[in-house]
Formats: C-alpha cells, sequence, structure tokens
C-alpha cells in the first residue's frame, strides 16, 4: 500500500517534488504520475486513482460508479439465479434422500440473498461507502496502508489492520454511512459490503502491483 501514500503526494494539496524512498534515488511527482500513466487501463486503475489521486483517474465518478454497480448486480443475479436453480432441483427430486439434499440446498441458497434492488434499495451507498473507507484518509496508523510493519529490524505483517493496510472501521460506522441501524447493517447489508471491499481490493491489487514495478 506505499502506492497510496505514493500518489497521495500528487493531489494538489500534499503535491513534494521530493518523495524519499529510503535510499533509492528520489522520486519527482513526474515520475510518480508517469509510472500511474502506464498501469493497464481497467477496474483497478480506475480505483487507484479514484482512491489515492483523482485527477489521474479517466473516468468520471459516475462511469466508475457504474462499472461498481454492474458488479453489484452481477453478483446479485448469480446468487438470484442458484437459488432458482437450487429450487428447480427440489421440485423434480424423486427420492427422500434428493429432497433431503434439495432442501438444504434451497435454505443454503436463502441464507445467502442478497437485499432486493429498486427503489431504496442500499448499494449505491453501499459503493459510497465502500469508496470512503478505502480511501487515503483511511489507511492504518500504525502501518501507514502498508500492510507491514519493522519490528527490531525485521518485516512483520501489521497486526493492527491485518495486513489490509486499511484502518478497521467499525460496524456502527458502516451503518451510518449506509444510513441503516446496526441490526439492519449485520441482517442484510454486511454480506452487501464485505463483499465489495473485496472485490474492489481484488481489482486494485494487480494495478497496485504494477504500479509498484513501473516505479521501481
Ligand atoms: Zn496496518
Amino acid at each position: 500500500m506505499r502506492a497510496a501514500e505514493l500518489m497521495a503526494r500528487l493531489n494538489p494539496t500534499n503535491i513534494r517534488y521530493d518523495v524519499g524512498r529510503g535510499g533509492l534515488p528520489e522520486l519527482t511527482a513526474q515520475d510518480i504520475a508517469a509510472a500511474i500513466g502506464m498501469v493497464s487501463p481497467g477496474l483497478g486503475r480506475e480505483l487507484m486513482c479514484r482512491l489515492w489521486w483523482p485527477e489521474g483517474a479517466q473516468l468520471a465518478a459516475k462511469e466508475l460508479d457504474r462499472l461498481l454497480m454492474e458488479a453489484q448486480l452481477g453478483e446479485w443475479r448469480r446468487r438470484s439465479d442458484a437459488l432458482i436453480t437450487a429450487q428447480l432441483r427440489a421440485e423434480v427430486a424423486e427420492s427422500d434422500r434428493q429432497r433431503r439434499v434439495a432442501s438444504t440446498a434451497v435454505d443454503a441458497a436463502k441464507a445467502e440473498q442478497w437485499p432486493r434492488v429498486g427503489p431504496g434499495s442500499p448499494y449505491a451507498k453501499i459503493r459510497i461507502a465502500v469508496l470512503a473507507e478505502m480511501s487515503a484518509a483511511c489507511l492504518c496508523p500504525d502501518c501507514r496502508g502498508r500492510g507491514f510493519v519493522m519490528i527490531e529490524g525485521k518485516i512483520r505483517g501489521c497486526a493492527t489492520c491485518e495486513t489490509s493496510g486499511r484502518a478497521k472501521v467499525s460496524d456502527r460506522a458502516r451503518a451510518e454511512m449506509v444510513g441503516v441501524n446496526r441490526e439492519t447493517y449485520r441482517t442484510s447489508i454486511a454480506p452487501v459490503y464485505t463483499w465489495l471491499i473485496d472485490f474492489c481490493q481484488a481489482s486494485l491489487e494487480p494495478a497496485r502491483r504494477e504500479f509498484m514495478r513501473r516505479i521501481e
């Protein structure tokens, strides 16, 4: 997550032209911007810019939001389809054993369903909250977003953030961001929320690695 730190320095309020990197030649803002420019286009690169250097983004915030919405709806549909498939299997089951297996599968698929889509659905608010949580303002205070710390001269995974590099955000804070109470957050929002954070993290990681390769 050192990428976050480097890119954050390109923002007008933070701009510095002498980004130190511990004994290696100094990086200029132009070096950093050029390295970001070489990262393959796609969701990962866009997320990286949106979170750490908005001016470097190629897509407008609205277009990025649309990509994330499509990802959410794709997952919503996958879960929905899984339930329908399980229900059809239950319908055609012939033996008691098949019926038992099918009924267990239906219950499992039901438990995996996300809140319904349509007016008043929480998906847009979850996207906004997830991006806010992942942004540079929410880096882990102990490792400053790196995911690791130096202990007695050795690199160790950061225990505070469990190497995610992100500050821990409580369920209460997440519930507030989405505008629901904690009980609603826990029962229906949390699975959608954590899925989107994991999805963004997984999309971001290859872009972040590519950026670090370009810069080194
Ligand atoms: Zn940490």
